[in-house]
């Protein structure tokens, strides 16, 4: 210390050792010329203010198991949601619960599918599954990234969540591991980059089931170096091939009907699960539950070995013209369509806009994320910017 403040020499290489203590990652950006930039998607998160809506409720006679409102977040807690949903349900049915019990399930997305899939698990064998519509759900659309994103939840629920976390983690991290011959290559555990633990949002999961982050220092290869945050053991989660694997599986164990109910009396089933994400928003007349409208390029004729990591990384948040807050950052996962070509492969995203619709698709959007993308890859400069 005395060297350093009396000799510039000894500073100058402390900070070097400094320097050197910090790792280099080389990864490679996506390609983003034009011709890369394929499918545009916009889809609701199906955020709640204050917390998802994990309720068992009398409705018309019925006892409603209500999981809906996971906002940005239903991959990351639907598994661990469902587990504790079906805990209160055979805890408010005292053991009294047989196989043959008719359950009907409202939503047929990831809440929805998975709900079923561990009723089955669990061995009841009389489940229907009503949706107003199973394909192309905002569950089939989101990205993948195994962490908490986009909810608003007061504090005295966060215990409860990080539980709940925590055992979705671990769901997935048997199918990454290949334990579970019903989900083959549904979840592959890779590394995930951040700006900073905090946008990370892992803390409940450090030590218990993942470990301690490292500060690394991303080189692009293009001569831009950003200072970040690695997670070796981040999960990412195929969705489509999920919610089509968990079709699948239940094919033949549970029936299911397409219908927009509009109240729960119309249920046949005495007990109901509710995983009508959105729309629980109108069935319930709650008005927690807002959209948060999110846009997505799907990439093309990429090098598919080279882009196995996951960034995420927030930028500013402002009002737009119609008055909705919106927040941008730039995220990159390593989807794909299904059916989509070998070297189709990578999305890109990064907005949430509360409260917008489709009535308002913020289409200019799509031309903002691309230019954010390019500048946090340093490829502004090489591409003409259409
Ligand atoms: C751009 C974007 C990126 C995302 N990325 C991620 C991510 O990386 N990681 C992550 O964990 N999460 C992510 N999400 C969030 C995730 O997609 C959602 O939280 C999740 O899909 C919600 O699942 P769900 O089953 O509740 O709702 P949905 O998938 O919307 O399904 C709702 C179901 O309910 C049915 N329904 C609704 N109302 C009725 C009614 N009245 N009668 C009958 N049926 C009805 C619908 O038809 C549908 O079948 C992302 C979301 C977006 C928009």
């Amino acid at each position: 210390m005395k060297n350093m403040l009396i000799n510039g020499y000894a500073l100058t290489h402390f900070f070097i050792a400094l320097v050197g203590a910090v790792e280099l990652r080389h990864l490679q950006p996506p390609r983003l010329e034009a011709h890369n930039l394929g499918r545009r998607v916009i889809c609701y998160r199906p955020l709640r203010h204050g917390s998802p809506l994990l309720a068992i409720e009398r409705i018309a006679g019925k006892t409603v198991l209500h999981n809906a409102g996971l906002g940005g977040s239903g991959w990351t807690l639907g598994p661990g949601c469902v587990q504790h949903m079906i805990r209160q349900f055979e805890e408010i049915s005292h053991g009294l619960v047989q196989p043959a019990m008719p359950i009907e399930i409202v939503g047929g997305g990831v809440v929805g599918l998975m709900t079923a899939y561990f009723l089955v698990k669990r061995g009841y064998q009389n489940i229907t599954i009503s949706a107003a519509l199973f394909d192309d759900l905002t569950s089939h659309r989101a990205g993948g990234l195994i962490a908490p994103v986009s909810m608003d939840n007061d504090p005295s629920v966060q215990i409860l969540l990080d539980q709940i976390s925590i055992a979705a983690y671990a769901f997935y991290k048997t199918i990454a591991d290949g334990f579970n011959e019903d989900f083959i290559g549904g979840a592959r555990m890779m590394p995930a980059y951040f700006m900073t633990r905090e946008d990370a949002g892992f803390d409940a999961y450090i030590g218990t089931v993942m470990r301690e982050p490292r500060d690394v220092v991303v080189d692009f290869g293009n001569g831009t170096q950003r200072p970040m945050v690695e997670y070796q053991d981040a999960l990412f989660v195929d969705t489509p091939l999920m919610m089509e694997q968990l079709t699948a599986f239940l094919r033949d164990k549970v029936i299911f009907i397409q219908r927009k109910i509009t109240h729960f009396g119309q249920c046949a089933a005495d007990y109901i699960f509710n995983c009508t994400g959105l729309g629980s928003g109108e069935l319930l007349n709650d008005d927690q539950f807002v959209p948060v409208q999110g846009h997505l390029i799907m990439l093309k004729d990429q090098d598919k070995r080279a882009l196995d990591y996951m960034m995420l990384v927030y930028f500013d948040a402002t009002m737009n013209e119609h008055g909705q807050r919106v927040e941008r950052s730039f995220y990159q996962f390593p989807k794909k369509d299904r059916g989509a070509g070998e070297t189709d492969y990578g999305v890109i995203g990064g907005t949430f806009i509360e409260g917008a619709t489709a009535q308002t698709p913020n289409e200019q959007e799509f031309e903002l994320l691309v230019n954010r993308a390019r500048n946090w890859f340093g490829l502004a400069g090489h591409y003409n910017n259409h």
